[in-house]
């Protein structure tokens, strides 16, 4: 039985034989303290908060942190995050950087199935100058990607609907998006559950909305503009090829942190 003062270092020596990952367990006393890590480790005889403990045990269960705190740091910004989207990953900074490379002064870009807003806020924090329009298919993500653009004073122009089906007959400089590629049979989606499955796999090969996107995204690019989707580690191949039968140009692949192929683009010619 764990006492309701059990101090901090007590409740981290419990994360510890819980099997919780040590910088998930600072990360959440700190939040649940409402301090930061170096307050804890000088003050590891205070009692912990009552809740702390179990947010070590949601922690050990597999629930995600950002689901304890509510919050995901993402590209220099911190997003408010829910079970109604895909946590954002540190991978896919690497999309963003290569989005801004090539992003066009003033010029237009979209992001598809936007989830919390993520690459769209964090395109828009780095470039002002960009007009930024997001699509995502489910009311519930669109409702915290849009709090979020409120709360961070970044304005993107939300739509609702399911990948380039909100965007009419309007063109863009670059289309960019994370799409679900994870296999519907790759074990990994065993540890996700805590996340929308709908925004990690579309099943099978995992490769139908990369493609989907490679096919549909020259109707919504200006001559020159370019599409970069996200995929996985071992999907570069499949992606380069779904978009040069589509007809792109410069077909080329960024590594992610890891220096695995994560992102492929190409350049639509017009
Ligand atoms: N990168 C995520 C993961 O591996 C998957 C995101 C996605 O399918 N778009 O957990």
């Amino acid at each position: 039985m764990t006492s309701p003062v059990a101090s901090i270092d007590e409740l981290l020596a419990q994360a510890r034989r819980l099997g919780v990952e040590r910088q998930d367990a600072l990360a959440w006393l700190a939040h649940a303290c409402g301090r930061d890590r170096a307050w804890l480790f000088a003050h590891g005889d205070e009692p912990a908060p009552p809740h702390a403990h179990a947010g070590l045990e949601r922690l050990a269960a597999g629930e995600p942190l950002a689901h304890l705190t509510g919050w995901q740091p993402f590209h220099g910004l911190v997003l408010a995050v829910t079970p109604d989207v895909l946590i954002p990953r540190p991978d896919t900074e690497a999309l963003v950087d290569w989005a801004l490379e090539l992003a066009p002064a003033g010029g237009r870009v979209a992001d598809l199935g936007t989830g919390s807003g993520a690459i769209a806020l964090a395109l828009k924090a780095a470039r002002p100058d960009l007009a930024v329009t997001a699509t995502d298919l489910s009311p519930a993500a669109l409702a915290v990607a849009r709090a979020n653009g409120v709360r961070l004073g970044l304005t993107v122009d939300w739509r609702l609907g399911s990948w380039l089906a909100p965007l009419g007959g309007e063109r863009f400089d670059l289309i960019v998006s994370n799409p679900p590629y994870i296999a519907g049979h790759d074990p990994h989606l065993a540890a996700l559950t805590h996340e929308p499955l709908g925004a990690l796999t579309p099943g099978g090969d995992g490769l139908a909305d990369l493609a989907h996107l490679a096919a549909t995204s020259p109707m919504h690019l200006r001559p020159g503009g370019w599409l970069l989707l996200e995929h996985g580690w071992d999907q570069a191949q499949a992606v380069q090829h779904l978009l040069t039968q589509a007809g792109f140009a410069d077909v080329s692949s960024q590594p992610d942190r890891a220096g695995r192929p994560r992102c492929t683009g190409g350049r639509w010619q017009g």
